[in-house]
């Protein structure tokens, strides 16, 4: 079957910064799995993948602003030193922060006695990605997994 609204895909994905090294891969661990059409992955990447079957590869240029958005000024936030728990932290270094939003990844600016300066920019926002990606299964999503809007079992959500 095609990929479209409502399919639950599974797939393989390896994203760089257009013309440059890989930044990131699933090839070494499972797909990824997502519910289609429901905003669960980056836009330019849910466009590219519209139609698209199972054994499909490809390879797409998404912009910033259909990745993960252009860089914004004015997303810096002091954070007190405890919430990083007891690992070093160095300005520029890639830090994963429990927020009330849940996770995110921030960037490290500035490190203070007591007080973290950090950068809630998503940090591949303002770059423009190019995402290698072979489909590896497509079916139809259950009613359960509609009502949550996300995927169950093998890469998706156990609980
Ligand atoms: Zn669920």
């Amino acid at each position: 079957m095609k990929i479209a609204k409502d399919s639950v895909v599974r797939f393989h994905y390896t994203v760089s910064e257009v013309g440059q090294e890989s930044l990131e891969s699933s090839k070494d661990r499972e797909p990824l799995a997502i519910l289609y059409g429901h905003g669960n992955i980056i836009p330019g990447l849910e466009t590219a993948m519209l139609d698209r079957e199972a054994g499909a590869s490809f390879g797409v240029d998404v912009a910033a602003a259909d990745a993960y958005g252009e860089k914004r000024d004015g997303l810096s936030q002091r954070v007190p030193k405890k919430h990083f728990g007891a690992q070093k932290l160095e300005p520029g270094m890639q830090v994963v922060l429990q927020t009330n939003f849940g996770p995110r990844a921030v960037t490290v600016q500035k490190v203070g006695m007591s007080v973290v300066d950090v950068d809630l920019n998503h940090p591949m926002a303002g770059k423009d990605l190019h995402f290698d990606v072979e489909i590896v299964e497509v079916r139809e999503a259950t009613a359960e997994e509609l009502e949550h809007g996300h995927v169950h079992g093998d890469g998706g959500h156990h609980h």
